[in-house]
């Protein structure tokens, strides 16, 4: 195994800074991986793609009556704008948003409890209300933490116009807001709801030795969100798949092995979007996708959670059990850039080392360098290595290209959601007008 966890903790130091989607900082980290994969002879490109970067001008949130004051929020991008003047309201405090919290919902400003999931957000446009406030953090957030408030932005549906202004408070703030139990409160949102950006995906390439037109993805997002250095989320998960590459250089795979650090992952896996769209026509090729997102914390355990037939969960718990290596398996979907490909068609997989509850967070400043540790890094890099070499070189390729029933009926739900079933049958209806 030709891995080291110096060298990965060092390159992990040198990019722990705040890389958001669309930011030159951004860029400067892609800049960074191409430049260390092509240290060690491996030919590597920048690959660019568009995002969506709303442009917030103004956001308010004040309680006008009884008593006037401000309270600290930012808006949120794509929800939509209201007049100058603002929205004014009563304040409905809706929890997590289930349709008996929004009975009575018409003409009131709402507060929910965390961020607004798609059918909680489709259900709070119907109410009748005039626009919502989400919330973020944690109540036991030091102080310096609150006026931090992580800036999101809505998914729309392709052709979605819909005008629901939100804004984003720390919940600190949220709990007084309702404790204040105001008569009447208002928003302000001004926005450029269409302003676009550049994001990147550094893409590496080992060409196979046997069977180089069969390819192994292997993904770690490198984007950052604000406020915080992303050390664990995923600066660990770019080091991760670095030291995998630098494995294959000294034994080079059978079958060709992409290496993809995708950009914009958290503002909706736009980078894993991006590549199999820009790989479309090859994503036939491409047998498996092993993502990694976060490694290396101290204090953790082991996951993969498998977006694919059962098999890989079951060898991956067996070879837990070979190496002594503790692991938790499940299928399902995941949250990060294997989703892309699974929905792409391909197989995929991610690996990840997660903290126990009062461990570790992310997301914040409190995504710090501190929590993780070389050893505990090395250890699941080492097992991936294992895994890797006997999927990589398998004499039979072992994971079946069909999804499991139920995880095409996930896909098929997400994508209804999104708006996007349509999208694809239209572009069928192109298609069989263009045959014609
Ligand atoms: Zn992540």
């Amino acid at each position: 195994m030709n891995i080291c966890k110096e060298r990965a903790f060092d390159l992990l130091k040198q990019i722990s800074f705040q890389r958001i989607a669309g930011t030159a900082e951004e860029l400067k980290c892609a800049e960074m991986l191409k430049a260390e994969c092509e240290k060690v002879g491996v030919p590597a490109v920048i690959e660019a793609f568009e995002i969506d970067m709303p442009e917030i001008h103004e956001a308010k949130l004040e309680v006008t009556k009884p008593e006037h004051c401000e309270i600290r929020c930012v808006g949120i991008g794509k929800s939509g704008v209201t007049p100058d003047e603002g929205l004014c309201g009563p304040l409905l405090y809706i929890e997590d948003g289930m349709e008996a919290n929004l009975v009575d919902a018409k003409g009131k400003i709402l507060l929910l409890s965390g961020a607004a999931k798609p059918e909680v957000l489709e259900r709070m446009r119907k109410s009748g209300a005039l626009g919502y406030i989400a919330c973020h953090g944690s109540l036991y957030d030091p102080e310096e933490m609150i006026p931090e408030i992580r800036t999101r932005s809505e998914r729309r549906k392709p052709g979605e116009d819909a005008n629901f202004p939100g804004v984003v408070i720390h919940i600190t703030d949220a709990q007084k807001l309702l404790r204040m139990n105001p008569e009447e409160i208002r928003i302000i949102v001004k926005q450029d709801v269409d302003k676009k950006g550049t994001s990147h995906n550094v893409v590496a390439t080992i060409e196979g030795t046997e069977k180089p037109e069969e390819i192994i993805a292997f993904s770690a997002h490198y984007d950052s969100v604000i406020y915080g250095t992303g050390a664990w989320d995923n600066g660990t998960g770019s080091i991760t798949i670095m030291e995998l590459m630098h494995h294959f250089v000294k034994n080079p795979p059978k079958r060709t092995l992409k290496f993809v650090w995708c950009g914009s992952e958290e503002i909706g896996l736009c980078g894993s979007k991006a590549y199999c769209e820009a790989h479309k026509d090859e994503m036939e090729k491409h047998l498996f996708n092993i993502n990694v997102d976060m490694t290396g914390v101290l204090l953790g355990y082991e996951k993969a959670v498998c977006s694919c037939d059962e098999i890989v969960a079951k060898y991956v718990d067996f070879l837990g059990r070979v190496e002594g290596f503790p692991i938790v398996t499940d299928v399902d979907m995941y949250p990060s850039d294997s989703s892309s490909f699974a929905r792409a068609g391909v197989p995929a997989m991610t690996f990840a080392r997660l903290a126990p509850k009062g461990g570790a967070e992310i997301h914040s400043r409190k995504d710090i360098f501190e929590v993780l540790d070389p050893n505990a890094f090395i250890n699941t890099v080492a097992f991936m290595v294992k895994f890797s070499d006997a999927v990589v070189n398998a004499k039979v390729f072992p994971v079946p290209r069909q999804l499991p029933k139920e995880l095409v009926e996930k896909i098929e739900q997400m994508k209804k959601m999104m708006g996007e079933d349509k999208k694809t049958e239209k572009k069928d209806d192109e298609k069989t007008e263009e045959k014609k």
